[in-house]
């Protein structure tokens, strides 16, 4: 017997890459930062911590000030989610009347968020070198969504294809979740007052050292953003909690050693590019904090089992098209270096 409505009974929830434990491993499958925040974050949290009596702000003051600044909009031009994962559901849930379309090979959920609010979707397949064609939602009607750089690809799309289709296109809303966006490529973020369609996501969970803490936001014009306040002051006004502004606020304050760390996942990034190569492996060329990479002599679910066994965690999508994929986080240099002399010891087993 269930008590679940029945519209819910198919539903196909997210699988979330697991959180292991980083005494015994290397933690390369869910992108997230692998430097702890600043040292100012905990500072700031733990004195949060004294009024958690106290119901935080609604308008999220403290970040919202500070993140509109940083991104040159105005504060009525931002709103503030429970990781950008919410912001993201308030989406599906309100701009999707005439139906939403995404890629088959992106962030898993759209698809989710689709089945939860049971609106009309359309998946759009990416070309046959992942790349993004925009063109290929020319005819379909409503909302248009894609992660740029997408995931779990790290493609990045140019920004003037996304222009001209907003342009083409000036009563569709169109999505862009830039998640990634800090370790390449150009923000959409300046042009949301020359584009009424156009909202944009973003989150403090990848470039920004939170992911723990869940900060998310989106930047669209001030109609879009009442709109979707609609719907979060239906849901949870207190939808970013005391302990979570008090480190967003703080983060926004050392945009110093965020930018390094960005920098030093680069560096990284490219680097572990030029090395995976070297092993034989094929890759995309990645703008985000990841890599997506296959190897011809390995199925994508023997090297992700093999790298487990050694205690490196990476992600393994079990779908047609990325089952010879794995997609690893760019760690840090040591964690990175570990990887290779694994990879190399597991190819070298292969080979004899
Ligand atoms: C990680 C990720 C998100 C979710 O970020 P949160 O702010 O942690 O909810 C959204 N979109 C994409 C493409 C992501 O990779």
């Amino acid at each position: 017997m269930t008590f679940l409505n029945r519209k819910y009974q198919d539903l196909t929830p997210y699988t979330p890459g697991e959180q292991a434990d980083e005494e015994e491993y290397i933690k390369l499958n869910t992108n997230e930062s692998p430097y702890p925040p600043a040292a100012s974050v905990q500072v700031a949290v733990t004195k949060a911590a004294q009024k958690l009596n106290r119901y935080s702000d609604i308008a999220v003051e403290i970040v919202a000030k500070p993140l509109a600044q940083y991104l040159g909009v105005k504060e009525e031009q931002l709103i503030l989610g429970n990781g950008s994962d919410e912001v993201l559901s308030f989406i599906f849930q309100g701009f999707t009347e005439k139906g939403i379309a995404f890629p088959d090979v992106t962030y898993g959920f759209y698809k989710v968020y689709s089945g939860l609010y049971q609106v009309d979707s359309t998946i759009v397949p990416l070309k046959n070198d992942f790349s993004l064609d925009l063109k290929d939602y020319d005819e379909l009607p409503g909302t248009v969504i894609f992660a740029n750089p997408n995931a779990p690809t790290g493609i990045y799309l140019p920004q003037a294809e996304i222009c001209e289709f907003i342009e083409r296109h000036p009563e569709r809303l169109v999505v862009v979740d830039e998640a990634y966006i800090d370790f390449s490529g150009e923000s959409m973020v300046p042009l949301i007052n020359q584009y009424k369609n156009l909202l944009v996501v973003g989150t403090f969970s990848k470039s920004r050292q939170l992911a723990g803490a869940r900060l998310g936001f989106a930047v669209g014009n001030a109609e879009l953003i009442a709109d979707l306040n609609r719907l979060r002051f239906s849901l949870n006004p207190y939808n970013v909690n005391n302990l979570t502004q008090a480190a967003g606020s703080a983060v926004l304050q050392a945009q110093d050693y965020v930018d390094q760390k960005i920098q030093e996942t680069i560096e990284i990034r490219e680097w572990s590019k030029q090395k995976l190569m070297q092993l034989g492996f094929e890759q995309t060329d990645s703008q985000g904090n990841f890599l997506f990479v296959k190897h011809p002599k390995l199925a994508g679910e023997t090297l992700f089992a093999a790298l487990r066994d050694q205690k490196i965690l990476v992600r393994w999508f079990n779908q047609p098209r990325t089952k010879d994929y794995l997609r690893i986080t760019v760690g840090t240099q040591e964690q990175m270096e570990q990887l290779l002399r694994t990879l190399k010891i597991i190819l070298a087993e292969v080979k004899s």
